[in-house]
């Protein structure tokens, strides 16, 4: 019989994926199911940056690549994160990697040993708990709710941290939320970090371009800890390139070397053709990428009035990606057609079987009391889901 690792037997599906797997099932047996599962843009990535990827190829671009990434993109990225953040890192600080969730993985397997733990703000994005599991550390969650905007407060930090406490790690703008840490905010949380100096900060901040707020803030533009801080970016959502498998880290020279170490023992450098195409992409106009998050904001603003008119649906305002997480709570308990609602799970798999829409619910992020809806879709389907979503709810006993 097949014996696996303790490893992988200990990890679970990602529950994105297996709803949209469900969705897919459902959808091949000719039934209309709106998809508001999924964590990618709805836009195709910008010509401009297609056609660099033709030219790459043409080019010759066929070979292996350094384990870091080409030099040039590297620049581009350093060049990137000055122009935009203010903030200076060299080409041997950068990292890049087949796509943030690697530079995430990277990062985790390089600063967590057995043991350590791991402070993580719930609702999380799915994979932070994983990897943590994968390098055998314990994740600490600091809970939120919808009345707080889902954001941690400093004392919160305070009372989560202990003297096993390795690493913090948050999304900003986040998903599932939507919520965005201000200036202000960062600064009272790196308060905290400044008494506890053996910590490290792993800032995912892949949504920086849909931000609907003023400007995105990263953690480590914050000289007091910044070299504890490992950025995390990529290019999936700001330029719809998840099928491009691309992202990067910024940090310091030795957490570099470190990633740039693993990463050679295990898939070495990313896609040649994917990497010349991503210098096109930063060093190029973002007429783009601004136009998608114009999109965004605008059907955030539709769904957001759609989920008001919900009796019983309670929901925070989302300032940035592209999800709304509102908490469903209030619904649990309630029977349809005599079966009782009991969690999150069982509502989001009704409302895929019944009402057609599919969701995803908040546990794997984290919260039980949520589900996340995604708004990469079109506004005539949100407009549909939302209906039917109401429909069905109303008819709860
Ligand atoms: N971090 C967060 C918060 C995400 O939502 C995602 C993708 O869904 C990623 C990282 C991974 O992005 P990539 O496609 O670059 O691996």
């Amino acid at each position: 019989s097949l014996k696996l690792s303790d490893r992988i037997n200990k990890l679970e599906e990602s529950a994105t994926i297996l709803m949209s797997k469900k969705a897919r099932e459902l959808t091949a047996k000719g039934v209309d199911v709106i998809n508001l599962s999924l964590g990618e843009p709805d836009f195709t990535t910008p010509k401009h940056i297609c056609d660099a990827a033709k030219s790459a190829l043409d080019a010759g671009y066929t070979f292996y690549t350094p384990v870091a990434g080409y030099l040039d993109l590297r620049q581009a990225i350093a060049g990137k994160l000055k122009r935009e953040n203010g903030l200076e890192y060299s080409a041997d600080q950068i990292v890049v990697s087949t796509g943030a969730k690697q530079s995430l993985a990277n990062a985790v397997m390089t600063l967590v040993n057995p043991g350590d733990e791991v402070i993580i703000p719930t609702p999380y994005w799915v994979s932070y708990s994983e990897m943590v599991k994968l390098a055998e550390g314990t994740s600490v969650f600091i809970a939120t709710t919808v009345e707080s905007n889902f954001k941690i407060t400093p004392a919160q930090l305070e009372a989560a941290i202990t003297p096993k406490s390795k690493v913090f790690m948050f999304s900003s703008p986040c998903n599932p939320t939507g919520s965005v840490y201000s200036k202000e905010e960062l600064a009272a949380l790196v308060k905290v970090f400044e008494k506890h100096p053996d910590i490290y900060i792993i800032s995912d901040e892949i949504y920086e371009h849909i931000n609907f707020g003023t400007e995105h803030n990263s953690i480590a533009s914050f000289d007091s800890i910044r070299d504890r801080v490992v950025i995390i970016n990529g290019f999936s959502k700001g330029y719809a390139m998840t099928g491009w498998r691309l992202g990067y880290m910024a940090a310091t020279k030795a957490i570099a070397a470190a990633c740039d170490k693993m990463q050679s023992q295990i898939t070495s450098g990313t896609c040649s053709i994917a990497q010349r195409a991503a210098i096109t992409a930063l060093t190029s106009d973002m007429t783009p990428t601004y136009e998608m998050r114009e999109a965004f904001r605008k059907r955030r603003a539709i769904v957001y009035d759609l989920i008001k008119d919900i009796p019983g649906m309670k929901s925070n305002f989302p300032e940035g990606a592209f999800y709304f997480f509102p908490d469903v709570s209030s619904f649990f308990g309630k029977s349809y057609n005599g079966t009782v609602i009991k969690d999150a799970n069982e509502l989001a798999l009704l409302l895929l079987s019944e009402a057609h829409v599919s969701t995803v619910s908040g546990e794997s992020f984290g919260d039980p009391n949520s589900i996340r809806f995604s708004y990469a879709t079109s506004e005539d389907k949100l407009i549909e889901a939302m209906r039917r979503i109401k429909a069905f709810l109303s008819e709860l006993k």
